[in-house]
């Protein structure tokens, strides 16, 4: 997908931090952190948000689970938990129209979320 920014952090034309790369996903640390660990987890496929997922989408779908689930172990999250969130359309605040997985943890959070 052209001027997606999340598409060309997949194909290393934008710089990130890499945490963990798979067949389906790739996912890298948010450039402004909302918790002392928060890695975004992107399929490499393009799909706009959670609302555009369908059943064609299995295979990605859970792709992005298990790298969130690895991520979390790679950070140490795996004992006190972690925060898994998906942002869909303006009320939401989602900024980037390319699905994405928030991992975020190392903080005791709030509920309910601001
Ligand atoms: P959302 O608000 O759910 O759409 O989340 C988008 C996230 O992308 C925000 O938390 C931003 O801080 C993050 N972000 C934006 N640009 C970049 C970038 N170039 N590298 C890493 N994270 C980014
Ligand atoms: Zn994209």
């Amino acid at each position: 997908m052209e001027n997606c920014l999340f598409c060309s952090i997949v194909a290393g034309d934008t710089p990130s931090t890499e945490v963990l790369s798979t067949d389906v996903a790739y996912a890298f640390r948010d450039i402004n952190p909302k918790a002392p660990t928060h890695v975004l987890v992107v399929p490499r496929e393009h799909i706009t948000d959670a609302a555009a997922l369908d059943s064609s989408h299995e295979v990605v779908l859970s792709g992005i689970f298990a790298a969130a689930q690895q991520v979390a172990k790679l950070e140490g999250l795996g004992e006190r938990g972690y925060r898994l969130v998906l942002n869909v359309g303006a009320d939401s605040g989602n900024s980037v129209p390319h699905l994405h997985l928030h991992v975020l943890g190392g903080r005791r959070m709030s509920w309910p979320p601001g």
